[in-house]
């Protein structure tokens, strides 16, 4: 009798299984797996925890072994051993540079990260985080763009976009991004590159200012080659400083340096900000980023879990990234809880565990996205109107009250303040959103109908939200 190959067998229905499997099924449950040894008519298969064997059983067993009946030509089955992570992990280690590409599916956007991988190590920069690098950095749909052009800017300093701002809501990877491009000209290049926050910017000014040490902080800043400010949106209101930027701003781009700057909303919604700073920003690129999508989430996770070399069973990252969409901060906090968990009670990362630990994080407002885009979806279909009758500025009577309505609702519904609403009502002000929100209270106290219907929206609301 010929002697079979198991191990060929099992690699050959890996490829098979690569085929047939969604990407994210694949690496969750198949790539953790380790070929150990024939058995008596079976493949002997290591896996990380009971849970993943009995998932895998549950959900793949007879997938796998029809594929092993046809890559072989023989009935064999598969048999599931358990055995420790550690040895998992150093073979993913190994296998890591060839690998890469497949284990996540945001990484085909992401493969020119590829050409990242360090050269030479140089001392790391003191103001950046070491770990915010473009390696690290999961490029999907909702950054694409402005992922690409920071790398642009990395390779050609001062040459690519000058200046280039990034700008987002909180924890969407901005101040990640920003030194990633730091990071890449430190190590790569002999350019000087300073990172400072505005907070730190304005604090050095007002000690210059006091000390009498302007020039100290005028030869500082206006002679970097590369000058990153993480967020401007600190500098509203303070003219001083704003005066000190401008004329950095035009020393170093008069030198062909390069500038970023973060910024949480687009430049033009800086209110008391300077007409001539703000046309400066207009030279040259402004690039948002979007809150990610389920799979960049997934896709987030496993790359945080990879960098820690902690094992996420597939499930545990379907729950997390399917209930926390607010941002990627929240959703790494969130990871991070549930390893320190686990760790501390030497157990493994379970579904049921995580459900548990994070059910408060899961039910929290923040996470039901509750949106005032869906708030406002809601109601103006309940009434017949549009979305934008809401936002825009129609008077009629039945427009008015529905448009008031959804401002109470999304009050009463969400953490947004009254002028975060009023930008979502096309940039209205938020005197006009505390005004319309009285005036349901008003109604309230003589129309009882009224509590009925803001109840059934607001389920409406609830069931929308969580399509
Ligand atoms: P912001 O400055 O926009 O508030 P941060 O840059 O501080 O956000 O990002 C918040 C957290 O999310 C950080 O831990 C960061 O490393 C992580 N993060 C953000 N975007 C990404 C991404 N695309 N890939 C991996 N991690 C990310
Ligand atoms: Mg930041």
């Amino acid at each position: 009798m010929a002697i079979l190959d198991y191990e060929g067998f099992w690699k050959d229905a890996l490829v098979q299984l690569q085929n047939d499997l969604r990407e994210e099924e694949f690496s969750g449950w198949f790539s953790d797996m380790k070929y150990l040894r024939a058995g008596n008519n079976s493949i002997v298969i290591g896996v990380p925890s009971a849970f993943h064997r009995d998932k895998v059983i549950s959900r793949y067993q007879s997938l796998v072994n029809s594929i092993l009946k046809k890559v072989s030509g023989q009935d064999i089955s598969l048999e599931m051993e358990l055995i420790s992570v550690d040895s998992i992990e150093t073979e993913k280690k190994e296998s890591f540079t060839t690998k890469s590409a497949s284990q996540n599916e945001a990484s085909t956007a992401a493969q020119p990260q590829e050409t990242y991988k360090t050269k030479k190590k140089k001392e790391k920069h003191s103001q950046m985080r070491d770990d915010y690098t473009f390696e690290r950095y999961v490029i999907g749909e909702n950054n694409k763009f402005a992922a690409n052009a920071a790398i642009a800017i990395s390779e050609n300093p001062g040459k690519a976009y000058n200046p280039f701002l990034i700008y987002g809501g909180v924890g969407l990877g901005k101040t990640h991004l920003m030194q990633a491009i730091g990071n890449y000209i430190h190590e790569n290049s002999d350019n000087e590159v300073i990172y400072i926050t505005s907070e730190n910017f304005l604090n050095e000014y007002l000690e210059g200012l006091s000390q009498k040490t302007m020039n100290v902080l005028k030869n500082k800043y206006r002679y970097t080659d590369v000058l990153l400010i993480d967020d401007i949106q600190f500098f509203t209101d303070k003219p001083g400083v704003q005066e000190e930027l401008f004329h950095t701003f035009n020393a170093l781009l008069d030198a062909k340096k390069q500038l970023v700057f973060t910024c949480d909303r687009p430049i033009t919604e800086l209110k008391k900000f300077p007409e001539r700073l703000i046309s400066r920003f207009g030279l040259g690129l402004m690039v948002d980023l979007q809150p990610p999508r389920y799979e960049e989430r997934c896709a987030i996770l496993k790359s945080t879990a990879e960098s820690k070399n902690v094992l996420i069973p597939a499930e545990v990252i379907d729950l997390l990234s399917n209930n926390i969409s607010s941002n990627i901060r929240d959703l790494i906090a969130a990871l991070n809880t549930l390893i320190a968990y686990t760790q501390l009670m030497g157990k493994p990362i379970t579904l049921e565990i995580a459900q548990q630990r994070l059910k408060t994080i899961f039910n929290s407002p923040k996470q039901a996205n509750l949106t005032m885009d869906n708030i406002i979806r809601v109601v103006s279909e309940y009434y017949g109107l549009t979305p934008n009758d809401l936002k825009g500025k129609k008077r009629s009577q039945n427009i008015v009250s529905a448009r008031h309505l959804a401002m109470f609702i999304g009050r009463e519904m969400t953490d947004y303040s009254t002028t975060e609403i009023g930008q979502d009502f096309g940039g209205r002000d938020h005197t006009t959103v505390m005004y319309s929100i009285d005036k349901i209270k008003d109604k309230l106290l003589t129309d009882p109908a009224l509590e009925a219907t803001i109840d059934s929206l607001k389920r409406s609301i609830k069931e929308f939200s969580a399509k």
